[in-house]
């Protein structure tokens, strides 16, 4: 009973005027049934995709946020900066923040908190680098930073979590992970959600998969039991790539 949710990310890329021409092209999208998409564009665009998609199905999301409400945090966007734009949804700890912002578990977890605070809906991401992959270590890897994403969620908010798992040796490489191994880790990932929280819980959590995902191959992944959508990068950045994702989904 889980709604998919396809995102697109497209980190540090487009101008204002080249979001609006986006939003302008995929206007045309017929909604699937019970499929929810969203755009998760840089700040200096969030506002006029949101003008722009309003009445269409798609909602835009952040790429990151600062958990504080306001203060002297110099170069920051607090949660309820976005929310006032009607963004909906953050992405949280995406390996590139983690790698090169020095995100950490603990400032995902306070983000995570902060997003729910505001009625945003989080897109926590995790996954294991290659040495890890190679050395057996991923499970392990994923189950900690999951944990403690999650730490001091109520069971309500864990519920309408979004969780993307993408390894970092997938992403922009071209070198997706099997549909399979990816069906693996995020059955893993959702009984790791059990744990912390309960079945019921697990049972409604979302969970992507990100990484090299793109039209030809996305139809793989959705027809796995345990993963409810994708989180894409390099395919989200044309109208055409994008519809076609959608159409593949
Ligand atoms: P690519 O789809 O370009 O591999 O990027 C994946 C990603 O990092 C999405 O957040």
């Amino acid at each position: 009973q889980r709604t998919p949710i396809i995102a697109g990310n497209w980190k540090m890329h487009k101008t204002t005027e080249e979001a609006r021409e986006f939003a302008h092209a995929v206007r045309s999208l017929t909604p699937k049934e019970n499929m929810d998409t969203v755009i998760c564009a840089p700040f200096t665009s969030l506002d006029a995709l949101v003008q722009e998609l309003e009445g269409y199905p798609i909602a835009v999301g952040a790429q990151n946020m600062h958990w504080e409400e306001s203060g002297a945090y110099t170069g920051e966007i607090s949660p309820g900066m976005l929310t006032s734009l009607g963004v909906q949804y953050v992405i949280i700890g995406h390996s590139e923040r983690r790698e090169y912002f020095a995100e950490t578990d603990e400032t995902v977890n306070r983000k995570a908190k902060a997003a729910f605070a505001h009625g945003l809906t989080p897109i926590v991401c995790v996954g294991e680098n290659v040495e890890q992959r190679e050395g057996g270590k991923t499970k392990e890897w994923v189950r900690e930073q999951v944990l403690r994403a999650v730490e001091g969620l109520s069971s309500e908010q864990a519920k309408q979590l979004v969780i993307a798992y993408e390894p970092i040796w997938a992403i922009g490489t071209g070198k997706s992970s099997s549909a399979e191994d990816a069906q693996d880790v995020i059955a893993f990932i959702r009984s790791t959600v059990e744990d912390g929280f309960d079945a019921q819980v697990a049972a409604q959590v979302r969970i992507q998969y990100g990484g090299s995902v793109k039209p030809d191959n996305i139809g793989t992944y959705m027809e796995q039991p345990d993963i409810d959508g994708a989180l894409v990068g390099g395919a989200s950045l044309t109208p055409e790539s994008f519809l076609k994702l959608l159409e593949g989904a």
